[in-house]
């Protein structure tokens, strides 16, 4: 019979999910970044694109803390967000919608993160491995504060078509 699965088999699958995640990541970043209009979002994007790169080194370090290689797992969500993306990009490409619509879909891939980086620490905690718990903490404050400079830029920009708030108002 086969061996039972454990907290630990979970762990690793789980973090070799993120570590799909978190590479594609990179490129979103860069696809973003290319994509948005206003320089506050450009600069955005980029500044979260060179941290994902240093996440992904600390998921190295993570594999290497329980005595893994690193090696990344399709992750299917990932994979549908990254097609949203796409997707969303030419039907909104040019349009005065384009970077709001950008931002929901980076917002979509933060949410993933957030999730699973939050689960990961929780279980690195149970598991005992307090090192690697302190290396997610550190990236999914990263995921948070980005999530949430997000919300702020698109809070920050008003519409400029006729549906616009600025337009009822006048
Ligand atoms: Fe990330
Ligand atoms: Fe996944
Ligand atoms: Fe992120």
């Amino acid at each position: 019979m086969a061996k039972e699965k454990t907290l630990e088999d979970a762990f690793y699958e789980t973090l070799k999910d993120v570590y799909y995640a978190e590479k594609a990541s990179v490129k979103a970043q860069k696809k973003a970044a290319k994509a948005a209009q206003s320089p506050e979002l450009q600069a955005a994007f980029k500044t979260h694109g060179e941290e994902s790169q240093n996440q992904v080194e600390r998921l190295a370090q993570v594999f290497e803390l329980i005595g893994k290689t690193p090696r990344a797992k399709t992750c299917e969500a990932t994979v549908g967000l990254m097609n949203e993306m796409d997707e969303d990009l030419e039907d909104f490409a040019g349009t005065e919608a384009s970077d709001d619509v950008l931002i929901g879909c980076a917002q979509a891939l933060e949410h993933y993160e957030i999730a699973r980086y939050g689960l990961l620490k929780t279980w690195a905690t149970k598991l005992g491995y307090d090192e690697a718990a302190a290396l997610l903490d550190a990236t999914l404050q990263e995921e948070k504060k980005t999530d949430e400079l997000l919300t702020q830029i698109a809070n920050a920009s008003m519409p400029k078509g006729k549906s616009g708030a600025k337009a009822k108002a006048a």
